[in-house]
């Protein structure tokens, strides 16, 4: 009889371990799902500023959008010379590395420019986020982690793009350059990206790195 009811109760203890286990993978997943594993330039870019040189670099506008996450005002004049601008390739406006050109470009008509893919996908990050009480997509520059705007799925707008998505970014975050124009010069890497790279270098060669 005892040896039953010890046996009832480590049942029923499995039977709650194995719900608690099942709930919590699913929870595990649902969060998986929401949240994409972040990869290292996520965490850190390639292109570390301080939050003064930023500034010193970058016009108040350019500053709020692309280094605290602020959206321009919609059909503003940088969106009415968005609508003019010809064949020609955006830059990062922080660190000059290439995101879009006119290929992608489409008129959405929702005030910011649109373009239904990037031209460089390694350069452009997608991530999920939850600000304003909504979930959207984030891009940004994966170079500097700039903040561009986001990315939308599924819209009447872009159904007839190849890629049916809506890059819906910020002007001030582009650097547009025309066709035959000279593009922008890349931001060096700041002197701690460059010492870790040669010791990263160093090391994949067995090599010892001499610090002074
Ligand atoms: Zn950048």
């Amino acid at each position: 009889m005892r040896a039953s009811r010890t046996f009832d109760i480590l049942y029923v203890m499995n039977k709650n371990t194995l719900f608690l286990i099942a709930l919590s993978t699913l929870s595990v997943l649902a969060n998986a799902e929401d949240k994409p594993k972040p990869t290292p330039e996520m965490i850190k870019p390639e292109v570390t500023l301080s939050e003064a040189d930023w500034k010193k670099r970058l016009t108040d506008e350019q500053y709020a959008v692309t280094r605290q996450a602020a959206t321009e005002r919609p059909y503003g004049a940088i969106y009415e010379e968005f609508e003019k601008q010809g064949e020609g390739t955006y830059y990062c406006i922080c660190c000059g590395v290439e995101l879009f050109t006119s290929k992608e470009k489409f008129h959405s008509g929702c005030g910011w420019p649109s373009f239904y893919d990037a031209s460089t996908a390694k350069n452009v990050l997608e991530r999920v986020d939850h600000s304003a009480g909504m979930r959207r997509v984030e891009t940004l520059c994966k170079r500097c982690g700039a903040h561009l705007g986001h990315v939308f799925e599924g819209e009447s707008v872009s159904a007839n793009t190849p890629t049916k998505r809506r890059f819906c970014i910020n002007g001030v975050a582009l650097n547009y350059v025309e066709k035959g124009g000279k593009a922008p010069e890349l931001l060096e890497l700041t002197n701690a990206a460059v010492e870790k790279k040669k010791e990263e270098v160093a090391k994949e060669a067995g090599v010892e790195v001499q610090k002074p």
